[in-house]
């Protein structure tokens, strides 16, 4: 996510305060689930026969959005996708009537396009919003691996995720 431009991640924060804003949203008081929920987006556990993390069918003007996401994974990780491909929703509306397809071995390369990149970001602000996680930190005041292990259940997100927003906010 550090690949992002100031203007790219005003923008995305931008569109999640007002997500949060219209729909009454806050995290993590509200889940993922919520999100898709107002949005009027059907969320799917299923089993893909190859190794994808999640789905989104974009929809069309006349068939809403959908999100199908793998049973495999543990329910944090479906969080995170799940969050991933609103984001892929909301900021890259230019492929209505798509699918987009999201792959395990995508998210761990090291180079991203930006689509996934922005997708990412839109995800951990959401989830875990940078004002919350540092209150925490301050008032914590824990070693970084009980912070991320506490962090992680807070949020309802994955370890990786935590250690990476830390490393973001460069704490
Ligand atoms: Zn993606």
């Amino acid at each position: 996510m550090s690949f992002l431009q100031q203007h790219q991640l005003t923008r995305i924060n931008n569109i999640i305060d007002n997500l949060n804003m219209e729909h009454d949203l806050s995290f993590p008081e509200n889940s993922i689930l919520d999100v898709a929920e107002r949005l009027g987006i059907s969320v799917k556990t299923v089993t893909f026969k190859e190794d994808i993390a999640g789905l989104l069918d974009y929809g069309t003007e006349n068939q809403g959005s959908q999100i199908f996401i793998s049973e495999t994974d543990n329910e944090k990780k479906r969080n995170f996708t799940i969050a991933h491909e609103i984001g892929h929703l909301l900021l890259h509306e230019m492929n209505r009537g798509r699918l987009k397809i999201d792959r395990h071995d995508i998210q761990t390369l090291t180079k991203k396009s930006a689509n996934e990149e922005e997708a990412d970001y839109f995800a951990a602000e959401l989830l875990v919003p940078q004002l919350k996680l540092k209150e925490i930190i301050f008032k914590a005041r824990m070693p970084e691996w009980d912070l991320i292990n506490y962090c992680s259940t807070y949020f309802n997100v994955s370890k990786s995720v935590i250690a990476n927003r830390l490393k973001w906010l460069k704490f």
